[in-house]
């Protein structure tokens, strides 16, 4: 896809271009970073890693599925190791960026049960803005690249609506890149998208370098890093979604995986999720139940009744 003729592209961050993309504060902004995984930040916000003074991170799942078989690929016996193991990673990431992060928070969601559970993942990120005060928080874009990511972009766009309806401040909602699909090949380090309000950041050598050693120390994703370039990394506001539609039309990448979701199931836990919080303002009135074969019906009917993910 060709770029946006407006599309600002910068060599290295600037003190300018970090102004560009977070505001007047610039490095010095309070930024919460809500990302799905550990290894996320570093895909979509790595190189800017580098620079902030003042960041939090919160991860919406704690990086294993029950379905276990990444941990067993990785050589771990339980779910709980794995997740350790993962943890352990983003530390050891964090403890290379030159300020440390104010706050790591990571919620109680396995890997891939983030659909599931979209109701809870919104509370505990109003909370989490509550508690941090960030003027900018940072997450997926929605673009059926993986349902956890999703369902990050969901979160924090249903917190901000909730604290909109309150009548509270809210921070600049800003997206990094993540993945998406086109035919059923990844796409990386660019919106699905494109518009004429993204900052593109052409990475310098030594950033390159930078992001190059917070990859090395997610060994346990290097198999799928090897997938990511670390050429540049791009932002911009978030648009305003209609959860209740698949983000494009066709297959989503997520539908080329057994990654737990039933077809566009995603779509009608979204708008379930939204009525259940009381964000149901008419956007999110259709049921996707039609996506669903009757075996993962049932299965589905089953999770609302037990609260359990159900595979
Ligand atoms: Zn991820």
């Amino acid at each position: 896809m060709p770029e946006p003729a407006s599309s600002v592209s910068r060599e290295g961050y600037s003190e300018e271009a970090i102004r560009e993309i977070l505001g007047p504060q610039g490095a010095s902004a309070p930024v919460l970073i809500i990302a799905a995984h550990m290894d996320d930040e570093a895909i979509g916000a790595g190189g800017l890693l580098k620079y902030l003074k003042n960041f939090s991170v919160l991860n919406v799942t704690d990086g294993a599925a029950r379905n276990m078989r990444a941990a067993r690929a990785r050589g771990y016996a339980t779910r709980e190791g794995y997740a350790l193991a993962r943890r352990a990673e983003l530390r050891e990431v964090l403890s290379m960026t030159p300020s440390q992060p104010m706050d790591l928070t990571t919620l109680d969601v396995a890997d891939l049960d983030a659909p599931f559970n979209l109701p809870g993942i919104t509370m505990s990120v109003k909370e989490a803005i509550a508690r941090r005060a960030p003027a900018i928080v940072i997450t997926h874009p929605y673009e059926g690249g993986h349902p956890d990511h999703d369902s990050a972009a969901f979160a924090v766009s249903a917190a901000l609506c909730l604290m909109r309806a309150e009548g509270k401040s809210v921070p600049k909602h800003l997206e990094f890149t993540s993945y998406h699909g086109d035919g059923g090949k990844i796409v990386t380090s660019r919106f699905l998208n494109p518009g004429p309000d993204e900052a593109r950041i052409e990475l310098s050598k030594e950033e390159r370098a930078f992001k190059e050693a917070l990859f090395s120390c997610y060994r346990t994703q290097k198999g799928a890093l090897r997938g990511f370039p670390i050429g540049s990394e791009r932002f911009r506001k978030a648009p305003q979604y209609d959860f209740c539609r698949p983000p494009h039309e066709g297959r989503l990448f997520y539908q080329y995986f057994d990654w737990g979701l039933p077809g566009r199931a995603w779509c009608a836990l979204a708008a379930r999720a939204a009525r259940e919080i009381g964000i149901g303002d008419g956007r999110f009135e259709t049921d996707y139940l039609e996506f669903f074969n009757p075996r993962a019906a049932y299965r589905y009917l089953r999770y609302l009744r037990t609260r359990t993910a159900f595979f």
